[in-house]
């Protein structure tokens, strides 16, 4: 028995180590006078931390990098959701890949659009999917669009003022901030890419994540697959894609930081067509570099965007 306990005991550090390496508020206590959040993944966590400030410990589910239409939580995410005072999601379709988010709500004893599991896209008008399959579903990628960052800054403005009424004047204090770079941002984007001729605004990606983004700023988008999902890459597909390139002289194709880049070097093979860059899309940047926050990766994109179409186009 004491030996079994003793592996056990080696079992638990490595267990708790092993945790720790994932994110530091897993070996932390909670801090009670806190309000303990939890949001599915990189991008929505810095938007509420931008709104909660010092007032809020986040715990946020799907790694930085990783896909967030897919995902398995672990037991510490279980426990986090069970815990929180408020849990942010995305909706619209995003975190429904394996119902990884629906199990997870109903495994911590909670309730999907209850007071305590608040949809970060509530208000945001929807866009759809075409692809074959998968007519009538909502896109996710709306916080491409700005103006509906805008949105999911008051939803959780809103959220946290509910849970915590005692600091609701930070709270709003802290959005109308957030929302006036958010503002500045939008509106420099669109500056931008009116110096882009109309012809050549064409933004292809692996995953059709551009929706929202290019109705909001005057682009036209082709992907290789329309959302992320089993049938990433299928001849069908890569066909398409080359056809539509060649069609309208693509320029310049993209790729995703969270996403594998080999089904858009394929497509640039066999259309000679470069790769002018890596867009974030469904996850922010590595913490310390480009694109580690909400503003810092929708900088980044344009400016990538912006270069890349720009100097292609002259
Ligand atoms: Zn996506």
């Amino acid at each position: 028995m004491k030996h079994v306990g003793k592996i056990l005991f080696v079992g638990l550090i490595i267990a708790s180590l092993l945790a720790g390496c994932r994110s530091d508020t897993a070996v932390r206590e909670a801090d009670e006078s806190l309000v303990q959040v939890v949001t599915t993944n990189s991008i929505l966590y810095d938007i509420v931390k931008n709104i909660g400030g010092e007032f809020v410990e986040i715990h946020s589910l799907v790694p930085i990098g990783a896909n967030p239409h897919e995902y398995d939580p672990l037991p510490l995410d279980i426990q986090k959701t069970q815990d929180a005072d408020v849990v942010f999601y995305n909706g619209l379709n995003l975190e429904e890949g394996n119902s990884w988010f629906a199990k997870l709500i109903e495994t911590a004893g909670k309730e999907v659009d209850s007071a305590s599991v608040i949809k970060l896209s509530e208000g945001v008008e929807a866009m759809y999917l075409s692809s074959q399959g998968k007519e009538g579903e909502e896109d996710p990628h709306a916080w491409l669009d700005i103006r509906n960052g805008i949105k999911y800054a008051e939803n959780a403005r809103d959220a946290l003022i509910k849970v915590d009424p005692e600091h609701a004047e930070i709270y709003r204090k802290n959005t109308e901030d957030y929302i006036s770079k958010l503002e500045i941002l939008h509106n420099d984007a669109i500056e931008k890419f009116t110096q882009i001729p109309e012809e050549k605004r064409f933004l292809v990606t692996s995953e059709g994540a551009f929706k929202y983004f290019s109705a909001a700023y005057n682009f036209n988008a082709g992907y290789i697959w329309e959302i992320n999902a089993e049938n990433q890459g299928t001849p069908e597909q890569v066909e398409q894609i080359v056809e539509l390139i060649k069609k309208n002289n693509v320029p310049v194709l993209f790729v995703e930081s969270s996403i594998d880049p080999r089904s858009m070097e394929m497509v640039s093979e066999e259309t000679g067509v470069p790769i002018g860059g890596t867009l974030f899309t469904d996850s922010l940047g590595e913490e310390g570099e480009t694109g580690d926050t909400y503003i810092g990766m929708m900088e980044w994109n344009i400016d990538i965007i912006f270069e890349q179409l720009h100097s292609n186009s002259k």
